[in-house]
């Protein structure tokens, strides 16, 4: 089944919930999402059942890497039951999560054992002040890294770090957080600081594009670019000369790879949407609280997707196309 566009419809991003820990300013800044905000209430959000069934029609139509994402995915309870429920679909779907890692000490052993193949942790700084900052708590940075620790005793490979750089903020640690990964054998990636949203007060001038990035690492470890795992792979894949590591850059501002996007996505409430820039989704949970059979949502999904022709960076990229009230970040999942 592809798009029109040629795109293939082969990963999946279920945001568990919309609630999180964090205050990311770049995602949920803490004067906007602060005690009075009201996020969804527990019925408007799908239930374990509800992803489940869904996961599964998606799996039918050629999905096969699932990310659990959010909002913060480890602040959902029970969030392992969801992820052997999963699993057991089928051996082959690569099952991944992406969470902020504040909560991974205490989840690492279970959500292993449960079935969860993959793990990105999210870590701007390592220095405990600046990663305040970014995640708009007064949490220690310490936390983070002992439960990616925990993360590895527990069994998890290739454990990656992704890391958004905002210029003037966190740019000085680049190197901290590269010789940190280096060291523990995690795999860094670096995602261009994007225009997610409509509350982050982005501009083009706190972007550090990647090509920086790759100049600041390379004066301390020379890099060299390697091939891609797969051909929708997102970041561009750099390893150390020296043979010990591996790094990523995502660059959807400086260099988007829109022409190659396979993914998609289902908001908390159950709204599907083909594009990280959209403002608007087909409303899933609706059919799957109606009489719908697997069927009739199999057919929605795919009238979706064929009729899809999402290229939002790109178009960023060529200053055109701008797109009203976008739908945010932590209802999306990254
Ligand atoms: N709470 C989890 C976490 O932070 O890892 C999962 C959800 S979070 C929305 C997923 C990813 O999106 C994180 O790696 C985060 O850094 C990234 N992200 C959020 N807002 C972003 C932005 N404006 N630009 C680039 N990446 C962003
Ligand atoms: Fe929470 Fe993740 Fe958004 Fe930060 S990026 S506020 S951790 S959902
Ligand atoms: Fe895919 Fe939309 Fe991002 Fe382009 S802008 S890569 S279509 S999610």
């Amino acid at each position: 089944m592809k798009d029109k566009l040629n795109r293939k419809l082969t990963d999946l991003r279920i945001s568990v919930t919309d609630r999180c820990n964090f205050r990311c300013r770049y995602c949920m800044p803490e004067e906007l999402y602060g005690e009075a905000y009201e996020f969804l209430k527990k019925d408007q959000v799908l239930s374990f059942e509800e992803i489940v069934r869904l996961t599964k029609i998606f799996i039918k139509l050629g999905v096969n890497k699932v990310r659990l994402t959010g909002g913060e995915p480890l602040v959902r309870k029970n969030i392992e039951t969801l992820i052997s429920s999963i699993s057991s679909l089928d051996e082959s779907v690569d099952l991944a999560m992406t969470t902020n890692g504040y909560l991974l000490n205490k989840f690492a052993n279970i959500l292993f054992s449960s079935g969860l193949k993959r793990l990105t942790i999210s870590l701007d700084s390592l220095d405990n002040d600046i990663f305040q900052k970014m995640s708009g708590k007064k949490f220690n940075v310490d936390d983070v890294l002992m439960g990616i620790s925990s993360a590895k005793k527990a069994g998890f490979k290739n454990i990656k770090i992704n890391s958004v750089i905002k210029k003037g903020i966190n740019d000085e640690g680049i190197i901290d957080l590269v010789d940190y990964c280096k060291r523990e054998g995690h795999i860094l990636r670096f995602i261009e600081y994007m225009d997610v949203g409509t509350l982050n007060s982005w501009n083009r001038g706190s972007v550090l594009d990647s090509k920086k990035i790759i100049d600041i690492i390379s004066k301390k470890y020379p890099i060299h670019p390697v091939s891609k795992n797969y051909s929708s792979e997102v970041a561009d894949r750099y390893k150390f000369d020296d043979g010990e590591g591996e790094l990523g850059f995502i660059s959807s501002v400086s260099n988007p790879f829109c022409m190659s996007c396979t993914r998609s996505r289902i908001t908390a409430d159950g709204k599907f949407v083909t594009c990280l820039f959209s403002n608007k989704g087909l409303d899933l949970k609706k059919h799957l609280r109606s009489r719908a059979t697997d069927e009739d949502i199999l057919n929605l999904i795919s009238e979706n997707w064929l009729i899809r022709n999402d290229q939002y960076s790109l178009d960023r990229s060529l200053e055109k196309g701008k797109v009203k009230d976008k739908i945010e970040m932590f209802q999306l999942g990254g």
